[in-house]
This record gives C-alpha cells, structure tokens and sequence, in this order.
C-alpha cells in the first residue's frame, strides 16, 4: 500500500481548472485516510458551496489515487473551507482582489425545495417562503427549476424580460416584498409556450440560471424543482453540492412514502436535508371544527425518519390558493392567516437549521466557469 506521502505526491495531478493550480498546493485536501487495506478515504475542500466542478475533482482524485500500487477501492469526500481558510488560500494566490467573483458568491444559503408529487403546494410555499424570509430581513429569492410546471412568476405576481447588466448578467425580476424570481418564464417568447426539454438543454439552461444571474447579496436561494426525482435534483447536486434539500409533503402515508424516496435520491447526490414541510395539514372551518382532509402525522413520520425536523405544518386555507393564483402572496398580505403563521413558524425553524453566515469581506468566488454564451439577445436556449 502506497504511505500518505505518496497519495500526496499522486494528488498533486489533480489541478483546480480555474485557479490553475494543484490542489495540493492550494491546501485543498482536508484529509488521506486508509481505513483498510486497498482503501482509500480523500476529503476534498471546496472554496464554495456553490462548487460546479465538484465531478472534476471527484473523477481526476480518484484516477489519481485508484493509478497507486494496491490501491482497489477510493471514495471522495467533499466539505467547505472555512473563512480563514479561504483567507489563507487567497494569500496563497497573492491575489488582494479576492477570487474570481462567481455568480454565487454572495448568496449564502442555497435551498432546493422538493416533493415526492406534483400537487402538494411545493411551489405555493416556495414562493410564500421567500416573502417570508425577504419579510423577516432576510433577502430571498425563488427560482424556478420547474422548468415543466413552473408557476413561481404567476405566485409571486411577476411576468416580463428580465433586462441584462453591463456585466452581461441577467438581473432577476423584483416581485412584490423585495422578493427576487427567475423563471424559465421569462425567457419564452410567449406565455403558454410549450417546452420540450431533453436532458443536456435542461441541465445547461439551469446551469446558466445559476451562473449568468446576478443573484446580488442573498441569504437564502430557493429553487422550486420538479417532483419526483429526475434530472433536475441531480443537476442541481453537480452544481451546488453544498445546497439543502427541503421535503414538501402532504400528510397522508402514501404522499409521505413517495416524498421519501425523492428525499433519498437528494441523499444519494450528498443533498444535506434541511427539514419537512407538512402542507395541507388539516382545515379549520369558520367556526373552529376542524377536518383533515389528506389525513394526519405524514409530516411528522418523515422527518423522524429521515431523522430531520419538522419545520411546520401549513393548514389548507383558501386564501392561500388565492393569494398564489393572483400573485400575492398571503405571508404578505395577512401575515396572520392561519396558514401565513404557520409558514413564518417555518421560516424561523429554516433560519435556525441553515442559518445565513456572514460573508467574508471580499467576495470569494464559487468555481464558476465563465457563461458559455453571451447572454444578450436570447438567454437560453429554448426548444420550440
Ligand atoms: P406543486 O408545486 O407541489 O405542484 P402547487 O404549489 O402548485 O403544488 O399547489 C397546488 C394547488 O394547491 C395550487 O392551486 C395552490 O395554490 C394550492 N395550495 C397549496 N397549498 C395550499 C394550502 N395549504 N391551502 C390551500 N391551497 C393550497
């Protein structure tokens, strides 16, 4: 079996594409661990949570490795650097500007909001989320992964051309509260557009979202994916292997089994899994009596096994659904709807499991390759 000094040495082939350099020198490997023999452990510190070449690392390591003498079996870890870390690493560079500045470098928190189904009101608390974490002080903005159903712009009441900045980024729309969306809505040329998306389009349109927006200083990103487990989570876990993954349910077993297995595909792409949300959790009549309609305790059952918290239980209230089909959302229009305190219940218990840190003085970057594209004219590219 070959000495940690030499899986070392054979590391320093792995090179960081952007920065140019091994990540050896750069102090990227956090640890070399042999566990057993013909095995061989290696923690990789990304610079970002927004870390999109995170498959390089993660094959040119394990080549690396798996090419040493009695080497069978390589397993790569990943975590983050922390600030001062980061510090230490820029003197390295001698660079005083910081990084190259990524699209990503300011927002501190990336949360991928999923479901098992469609239907369960994911994206109606997508959208009342982010007003309610803009509401709280804490800017947000909502993203539409839902590139087949999306609904974000017409929840949070925004439609139009988002304009491009002298950067040649896309500036996000500004929805009412403050809060920011970008959709895949306002790149077709008309609203009822029909979208055939094949795999690699899918994943390059997503991938420009999150690289050729100026997302601007954020405390919380949240994508709205699409049910179920398909491309889309799994692109999303490529580019941002440091965004959490947030469970949406219904509270009726069958609902809950089938969010499970979308929250076990996040696991399996290594999505940290912030909490469950309960939506539709019962229906309280006018006069007090209340009925639960999609049953009971789903919510609650999931997250005790996937051994996360309970972030809140949202009642079915009418105006809820309202609020979302003509754009405005409740948590900002009657903050203390029932449905509407239940949401900022959720946003204090989000806040307290993923909450935002301060961001170090000069932006660092986030490993993002430069746009493949200008992004004047026409953005994305969109099947007809
Ligand atoms: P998904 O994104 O999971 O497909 P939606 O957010 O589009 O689901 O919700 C489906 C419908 O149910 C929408 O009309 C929405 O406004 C409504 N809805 C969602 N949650 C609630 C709720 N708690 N009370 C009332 N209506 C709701």
């Amino acid at each position: 079996m070959p000495n940690t000094e030499q899986i070392r040495e054979a590391l320093r082939a792995v090179i960081d594409p952007e920065l140019r350099q091994s990540i050896i020198d750069l102090g990227m490997v956090r640890s070399i661990e042999q566990p057993e023999p013909g095995r061989v452990d290696v923690v990789v510190s990304l610079t970002t949570p927004g870390c999109p070449i995170r498959s390089h690392f993660q094959k040119g390591v394990t080549e690396a490795v798996a090419a040493l003498d009695g080497v069978q079996l390589v397993n790569v870890g990943f975590d983050v650097l922390s600030p001062e870390e980061k510090q230490g690493l820029q003197q390295r560079l001698g660079r005083q500007d910081g990084l190259p500045t990524g699209a990503l470098a300011r927002v501190k928190n990336v949360i991928c909001v999923g479901s098992g189904k469609g239907g369960v009101g994911k994206s109606t608390v997508t959208a009342n989320l982010a007003a309610a974490l803009t509401a709280e002080g804490h800017p947000a903005a909502a993203m539409d992964a839902d590139v087949w159903g999306y609904s974000i712009p017409r929840m949070l009441g925004v439609h139009g051309k988002p304009r491009v900045s002298a950067e040649r980024k896309i500036l996000p729309l500004v929805a009412v509260g403050g809060v920011k969306a970008v959709s895949i809505e306002f790149f077709l040329e008309r609203q009822d557009q029909a979208i055939i998306w094949r795999g690699p389009m899918l994943h390059k349109a997503i991938r420009q979202f999150l690289e050729d927006v100026d997302w601007g200083e954020l405390d919380y990103l949240l994508i709205d994916l699409p049910p179920g487990t398909g491309d889309v989570s799994m692109t999303l876990a490529q580019l941002l292997p440091q965004a959490r993954f947030l469970v949406v349910t219904t509270p009726q077993p069958a609902a809950q089994n089938v969010a499970k297995r979308a929250a076990e595909a996040a696991q399996r792409f290594e999505l940290e899994i912030a909490g469950v949300i309960e939506n539709m959790s019962g229906f309280t009549t006018p006069g007090g009596e209340r009925f639960t309609i999609f049953g009971e305790g789903g919510g609650q059952l999931l997250a005790d096994e996937l051994d996360v918290p309970l972030l809140g239980k949202i009642p079915l209230q009418e105006e809820l659904r309202t609020g979302a089909d003509e754009g405005r959302p409740l948590v900002l229009t009657d903050p203390d709807a029932p449905a509407s305190q239940a949401l900022y219940h959720a946003v204090r218990g989000l806040i307290a499991v993923t909450p935002p840190q301060p961001l170090m003085q000069q932006p660092t970057s986030g490993h993002l390759a430069p746009a493949a594209a200008p992004v004047t004219g026409t953005p994305l590219p969109m099947a007809p």
